[in-house]
């Protein structure tokens, strides 16, 4: 029976360059997954885009003097261009600067207005007298009351990481032009949250199949209570309220972003003319969706976005949130202000990616934070994919290639030996099956490398290249038993690994794509034509480590 799964990825600002704590955290594993369950026969549709909205596009585009619709249009065209590179298979990476979201993002605000989740409240807000407009949070600056660092922002101190809010600055400051702000009385509308804990708190406790992490974070922040929150702002770029007197508000940011998976899904399915399509991902029971994104931003998706579901009625609520921690930098915390980061154009701008997307699987930080160092992003390149997986492949492709007249040779009564290695193929596909269908990536990839070394060890034990001279068919026997296992390598690794594993798949001499083989132990059959094999990786040189660290924190 195949499953349904709607794979909803975090949406990125779109006022900046991608970064590996990014990839790693939040874009790479529900491309895994994703291609997983197509590869399993699942219909999936993975769906993300830019978050075009909010103040960080806003203050990117001051500071170039730019309009936000440019600056978020440049990078949508980066990231769309990063992640074919990276190989991240969206069904659709759109915006939520489309008519479309604003349609669905304003359907939901109406509709929970329309069941009382929704109410109108009169704030005081910063606003500027010289701009002669209101302030959003981060556009008022100021000293913080906790540390007393002169640079703190009006939603946070970056210096001691504790939350504010606008009027607790001292000295406070409009980030543009630098006037003390007055407080005026403005309506906003609040979302009714707390109406929402008692059912949150019921659904959540039913979720044991969550990560441990996911699962107590949220529920601590549930018993802790909720509090209503403002989601409407005076500001002009954004979706506007879709209410009479309100033509100068705008939806607030973290609401609207969220509702961005459904809006996707729905452009998604008008897309390929069947514009109903979007409701067997959210409509019916069966279907499972999937929340791939970093421990930042669990409360959006574990409590408010829920919430706004149940308040909205008739569509499904999260069936796992998969959250991951932190990836570090050399042993630091990754800030993109210093560039104490890993650019994804740069890294594709000179290497391969299939060897970022193996660093950042078998070393994700699923369940604590992991480092990236440019040392072990070499050193795993060199002993494992080359030395390991693709010295495997490498010479069992040449050493059949040349010998055999270029085809899969046939075997004879496989030995004890062979059998139990291709039994141990066997047990290592189902064992990978389970791991991936739980979205424990690392776990998966470490078991597929386990197996690539046990048929090293098994190919070092049978010596083909040297047994070919008197013994022919045991020769070819072996080789067969390694075209086989490597044959299951190229489908358990091409979650991982699609671009060498599509190529060894040329190789094996299949045609079309790896994915449409399915999940399976895939036979390769004697006799069959091979393609001249080429290495699957390169080795890096050691002065990458050098090169690539003297990069981090200068200049970018
Ligand atoms: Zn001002
Ligand atoms: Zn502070």
């Amino acid at each position: 029976m195949s499953e349904r799964i709607p794979v909803c990825v975090a949406w990125p600002y779109a006022n900046g360059s991608l970064h590996l704590g990014q990839i790693a955290g939040a874009y790479l594993p529900p491309d895994i997954f994703a291609r997983y369950h197509r590869a399993r026969g699942d219909e999936v549709v993975m769906v993300s885009g830019s978050d075009v909205h909010g103040t960080p596009t806003t203050i990117k585009a001051e500071q170039e003097g730019k309009t936000p619709q440019e600056v978020a249009a440049f990078y949508q065209q980066e990231h769309l261009g990063c992640w074919q590179k990276l190989g991240i298979s969206y069904d659709l990476y759109t915006t939520t600067g489309t008519e479309n979201h604003a349609e669905v993002a304003q359907d939901m605000f109406l509709r929970l207005l329309e069941r009382g989740y929704l109410y109108k409240q009169t704030v005081s807000q910063a606003y500027c007298p010289n701009c002669r407009r209101f302030l959003p949070d981060r556009y008022v600056e100021g000293t913080c009351p906790h540390c007393k660092s002169s640079n703190a922002r009006g939603d946070q101190c970056e210096a001691c990481g504790k939350p504010l809010d606008a009027p607790d600055l001292i000295d406070a400051r409009c980030r543009v032009c630098g006037t003390a702000p007055v407080y005026r009385d403005s309506e906003q509308f609040f979302l009714t949250l707390p109406a929402f804990r008692d059912r949150l708190l019921e659904w959540v406790k039913q979720q044991t199949h969550w990560r441990q992490n996911v699962l107590n974070f949220t529920t601590r922040f549930l018993e802790e209570g909720l509090i209503d929150r403002a989601i409407t702002r005076d500001i002009d770029w954004g979706v506007p309220v879709p209410l009479e007197g309100f033509e100068g508000k705008r939806i607030y940011v973290w609401f609207e972003a969220v509702i961005g998976y459904l809006s996707a899904t729905r452009e998604w399915a008008g897309l390929h003319g069947d514009p109903d399509g979007w409701r067997r991902f959210w409509q019916q029971e069966e279907a499972k969706s999937y929340y791939f994104i970093g421990k930042d931003n669990i409360v959006f998706h574990t409590i408010i976005w829920p919430a706004m579901l149940m308040g909205y009625g008739g569509l499904n609520l999260p069936y796992d949130v998969p959250a991951n921690e932190f990836l570090t930098i050399e042993g630091r915390k990754l800030s993109t202000s210093r560039n104490w980061a890993v650019w994804l154009p740069d890294y594709l701008s000179r290497y391969d990616p299939d060897p970022l997307r193996y660093v950042l699987s078998i070393n994700m930080p699923e369940t604590a934070d992991t480092d990236f160092s440019w040392r072990e992003f070499v050193r795993r390149n060199n002993d494992e994919l080359v030395a390991t997986y693709g010295n495997l492949v490498h010479r069992v492709l040449t050493i059949t290639y040349r010998n055999f007249d270029g085809c899969v040779p046939s075997p004879g009564t496989p030995d004890e030996q062979s059998r139990q290695l291709i039994q141990g193929a066997a047990e290592t596909l189902q064992r990978m099956d389970t791991l991936l269908y739980g979205c424990h990536f690392k776990e998966a990839i470490r078991t597929a490398m386990s197996l690539a070394h046990e048929a090293n060890r098994y190919l070092d034990g049978k010596e083909p290249w040297k047994v070919i001279k008197e013994d022919r068919q045991a020769a070819a026997d072996s080789l067969y038993t390694a075209l086989q296992v490597i044959c299951g390598l190229r489908t358990m690794l091409y979650p991982f690994l699609p671009f060498s594993s599509q190529r060894l798949h040329e190789y094996l001499g299949f045609e079309g794509s790896v994915e449409d083989c399915g999940w399976e132990l895939q036979a390769l059959p004697p006799g069959q034509k091979l393609r001249p094999p080429q290495a699957l990786f390169s080795k890096l040189d050691e002065s990458v480590v050098e090169e690539e660290t003297s990069r981090l924190g200068t200049a970018h």
